[in-house]
């Protein structure tokens, strides 16, 4: 990690031609349990993983803001006025979509021009959710930079406004808290209705459990568009059952108010209602016995997300059969879906068979090669240097 730092300084001077005023850093994420359940305002269980991006800041004492990533080529200059036109590169509107909403919130009549360079080991488009790692870095630089005295609730709202208006995707705020309040060793609780967390032990370790991700390196092209179909879907579910959210459906309003939904529709809500109960379930079952006995939660969540919701592709489906069927003892996949990665929970002896495994289905199937990496539970965004 350390070489990451050293790169994010040495990317800014050679970019920018003076050294940065500080290093700040936030992680991706992995989504244990809850899945399509943030913008229903229900629970989610996601932890901060020990991937992360870094972004060396400086204040340049204009308007203008220079942004500089070592992934992409070039430096893109614009005012925040001019953040949400059609001259700004996608990728550079995640940093400048961040600086304008915090302006936008909290103005002052000093300039706030900064100059940013951007290095992460965070895989993009993955569904580790490199965006809110982005997001959230720039975040607590600013937060720092420009004395916002913002709390991490506060940085994660801006982030998912960012991420929703400026930059057009319709995303829970999951990521961003995720990516703020993680804890090493640790899942946060999230209630996605009053943005409350709590810090849930994992204990990985010491059970001698590993968090396998296996990265599908899927894309699926209709991913925006079945997000926001699902989203709609819940949103009519919700209206229809005559509550403001799926959170507050239970099986027994469920099962009262199904005839007034389509086959599909029910199913979409069955999957909510479930995967809310399965959160709590996890979180209790983690806290009286450990991680040991949260497997078979997690491949519910899978089937439910696979059978009910929809969202798993042939792939996801396949990283969670092998894994089971070589000693995972529960998985499924993570993130909004149709691609992206799958999580498993394997013994450490089993790893390498999982890995194996899982490549040698992949090979079979003709799909492309997966990434596999061991996830370790980390803590969330913060300022790395000066
Ligand atoms: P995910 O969040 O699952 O990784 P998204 O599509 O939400 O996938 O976000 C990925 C996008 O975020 C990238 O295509 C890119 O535009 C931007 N991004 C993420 N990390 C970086 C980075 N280090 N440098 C530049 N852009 C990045
Ligand atoms: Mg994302």
């Amino acid at each position: 990690m350390a070489h990451l730092l050293d790169s994010a300084k040495a990317g800014f001077l050679t970019t920018y031609g003076e050294p940065a005023e500080g290093v700040w850093s936030a992680p991706g994420r992995a989504n244990l349990i809850g899945e399509h359940t943030d913008y229903n305002g229900g629970f989610a269980l996601p932890l901060a993983i020990d991937r992360r991006t870094w972004v060396a800041v400086r204040c340049n004492g204009t308007d203008r803001f220079r942004v500089a990533s070592a992934m992409y080529t070039g430096v893109v200059e614009a005012l925040l006025s001019e953040v949400g036109g059609d001259q700004i590169p996608k990728w550079a509107t995640y940093v400048l979509g961040m600086a304008a909403v915090l302006d936008a919130g909290y103005p002052s009549s000093e300039p706030r021009g900064v100059d940013i360079f951007v290095v992460s080991d965070v895989p993009l488009g993955a569904g580790l959710s490199s965006s809110a790692a982005l997001e959230c870095s720039v975040g607590v630089a600013l937060n720092d930079l420009w004395n916002l005295g913002l709390s991490r609730t506060d940085l994660a709202l801006a982030g998912q406004r960012a991420e929703n208006t400026v930059v057009g995707a319709p995303t829970g705020v999951m990521d961003q808290s995720a990516s703020l309040k993680g804890k090493a060793d640790s899942a946060i609780l999230l209630d996605c209705r009053s943005n409350e967390t709590e810090v849930v032990p994992l204990g990985l370790r010491a059970d001698h459990l590993v968090l396998l991700i296996v990265d599908t390196r899927e894309e699926h092209s209709h991913a925006d568009n079945e997000y926001a179909e699902r989203r709609a879907s819940c949103e009519k579910a919700a209206a229809l059952l005559g509550v403001a959210q799926l959170r507050d459906v239970d099986e027994e309003l469920l099962k009262a108010g199904r005839h007034l939904l389509d086959d599909e529709t029910y199913r979409r809500v069955r999957h909510v209602v479930s995967e809310d109960a399965r959160v709590l379930e996890t979180v209790r079952v983690l806290r009286d016995s450990g991680p040991l006995n949260i497997g078979s939660l997690l491949t519910q969540s899978h089937i439910s997300l696979r059978d009910d919701f929809e969202v798993t592709t042939q792939r996801l489906n396949l990283v969670v059969d092998v894994a089971l069927a070589h000693g995972a003892i529960g998985a499924r996949m993570t993130g909004g879906g149709f691609g992206g990665s799958a999580i498993a929970l394997v013994p450490e002896n089993c790893v390498d068979e999982v890995i194996n495994a899982i490549g040698l289905a992949f090979v079979a199937a003709g799909y492309g090669e997966p990434g596999f990496f061991r996830a370790v539970a980390s803590d969330g965004a913060r300022k790395e240097s000066d």
